[in-house]
């Protein structure tokens, strides 16, 4: 019997460690800010994502958003209301995401979206309708009286019609976005697409 109740002493030890460590790896990998997935943890799981894709036979899409104009915002209001800015645009871009997405902060005020299983009229559907609802969402300025409006831009590239490598994958979904900012903001842009106009303008 007590052999049975030290082993028992044992395994709830050990169950209640494994606890623990699974909990300081979530930890390790949340954005203390935003509570999205940190940039660490992002290229770990893109990577990932890339040999499951390539293993399948399966598309794997990567949005990379910037929020317009953002530095406007924290130079009227000061970083404690851009802080929470950002923390309530995080909570947009995660509500409607599947179990197997990952959302991550890639920078400042930059985030990514590894869409696995999914191609490029897909990932601009998700697109589109995440700059939709982030247009049409009204942000507390500091108090509930002051509301600010924002926007945000987004690039696209898919693996692997448009990328073979997570590197190119990371870099094409960066440029569609610089182009959708120079486009005007608010926009998503297709690397596919932008890759097709720049062939038209060399032909002609
Ligand atoms: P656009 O992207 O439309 O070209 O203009 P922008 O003003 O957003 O330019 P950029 O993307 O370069 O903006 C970066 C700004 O975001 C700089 C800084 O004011 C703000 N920012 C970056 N990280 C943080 C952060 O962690 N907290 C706060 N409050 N602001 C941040
Ligand atoms: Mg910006
Ligand atoms: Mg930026």
């Amino acid at each position: 019997a007590q052999l049975l109740w030290i082993t028992s002493l044992v395994a709830e030890n050990l169950l209640t460690r494994e606890y623990a460590n699974e909990g300081l790896i979530r930890f390790a990998f949340t954005d203390y800010l935003t509570g999205v997935k940190t940039r660490g943890y992002f290229e770990q799981q893109l990577e990932m994502e890339i040999k499951r894709a390539e293993r399948k036979k399966s598309p794997l899409a990567l949005l990379m958003i910037d929020i317009d104009f953002f530095k406007a915002l924290n130079d009227r209001y000061g970083h404690h209301v851009g802080d929470q800015v950002l923390r309530d645009l995080a909570s947009i871009l995660m509500r409607d995401m599947r179990e197997i997405d990952t959302v991550a902060r890639y920078g400042g005020e930059e985030f990514v979206i590894v869409l696995p299983d999914t191609n490029g009229p897909g990932a601009m559907l998700v697109a589109q309708r995440l700059r939709k609802a982030v247009e049409q969402a009204r942000f507390f300025a500091g108090s509930a009286r002051v509301i600010e409006r924002l926007s945000i831009s987004i690039g696209v590239a898919v693996f692997n019609t448009d990328a073979q490598f997570k590197r190119d994958l990371i870099e094409f979904s960066d440029a569609a976005l610089y182009a959708a900012k120079a486009q005007g903001r608010n926009r998503v842009m297709l690397y596919s697409e932008l890759a097709i106009a720049a062939s038209r303008k060399e032909v002609s």
